[in-house]
């Protein structure tokens, strides 16, 4: 990462904060152009087997074979179809899960402090103040939200809801002043992300082409530059589609994909 940013030119290191929410500014984009592309697409469907046959992949009840099938799950959540298949999972089982908590700190609207929209705060465990980042949500329903983001959440696993809480509201104070918020609920998600430890093998989107042809696989986590990154998930997805566009001698659709590897 820092090859590709402070190593890259200035415009690589820009700080881009969305407008939108992130809905509207990845997933609905994607999810319009696959329609306009004839996708049909099965929203809230948990794949649950996969049935290789020698006319190409089925999933579940699908009756129509895939020519090619990619897989873009994490890969906790990987292992259980393609385990089905009996497939060799140690490369994805040499994934660790990281939690990552959200601090909500909550204020009746207009009774809180004047919010930097983000800010860094001073992180200090020492002191048991945990938070990173701070977002202003702005005001929701009578509220005014914030949240403050604990990264690398394992290293607070065994501090209490109520320590972080009260470690989270002193640096909101040190940053903005008061008043202070009226509650602060944490949401700890644990399986954020996965634990980017040196060493750790990051199979390639074609890990499983010779034990199961046409079995590609996708994910911030195939991608071997990156940690666990929207950016790393973008890449290695438009890598995999590079790769079955490739194996099944198709054409591009224009701007579909980037048909180079941009690894290389
Ligand atoms: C709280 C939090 C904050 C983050 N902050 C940042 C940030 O600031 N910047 C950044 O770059 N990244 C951030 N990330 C990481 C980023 O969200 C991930 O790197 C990215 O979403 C990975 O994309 P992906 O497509 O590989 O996997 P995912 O986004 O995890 O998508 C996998 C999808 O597969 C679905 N799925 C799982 N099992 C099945 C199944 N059996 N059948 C069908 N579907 C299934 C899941 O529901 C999920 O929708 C954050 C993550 C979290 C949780």
């Amino acid at each position: 990462m820092l090859r590709d940013t402070l190593g890259a030119s200035s415009g690589a290191c820009d700080f881009v904060a969305p407008d939108a929410p992130l809905g509207a500014l990845l997933p609905d984009p994607g999810l319009a152009r696959l329609r306009a592309l004839g996708a049909t697409i099965r929203l809230r469907s948990t794949v649950r087997e996969l049935r290789p046959s020698s006319s190409g992949w089925r999933v579940d009840a699908d009756e129509s074979p895939f020519a090619a099938l990619l897989l873009a799950l994490p890969p906790w959540s990987a292992a259980a179809p393609l385990g089905r298949l009996g497939l060799d999972l140690a490369a994805l089982q040499a994934f660790v899960p990281e939690p990552i908590a959200t601090a909500w700190a909550l204020w009746p609207s207009g009774e809180a402090p004047p919010l930097a929209r983000w800010l860094m705060l001073d992180e200090d465990p020492a002191r048991g103040r945990y938070g990173q980042w701070v977002f202003d949500r702005g005001d929701i329903g009578a509220a005014r939200v914030a949240g403050v983001v604990v990264s690398a959440a394992s290293r607070i696993e065994d501090v209490s809801a109520q320590a972080l809480a009260e470690g989270v509201a002193a640096q909101l104070r040190d940053a903005f002043g008061g008043p202070a918020p009226s509650a602060i609920r944490v949401v700890t998600e644990r399986r954020a992300t996965f634990r980017c430890t040196p060493g750790l093998p990051r199979p390639a989107c074609d890990h499983y082409a010779r034990e199961a042809p046409g079995l590609w696989l996708a994910g911030d986590w195939t991608w071997p530059d990156y940690p666990a990154t929207i950016e790393a998930a973008v890449r290695s997805g438009r890598q995999a589609a590079a790769g079955i566009i490739a194996s099944l001698g198709m054409a591009p659709q224009p701007g579909a994909v980037r048909t180079t590897n941009e690894r290389a």
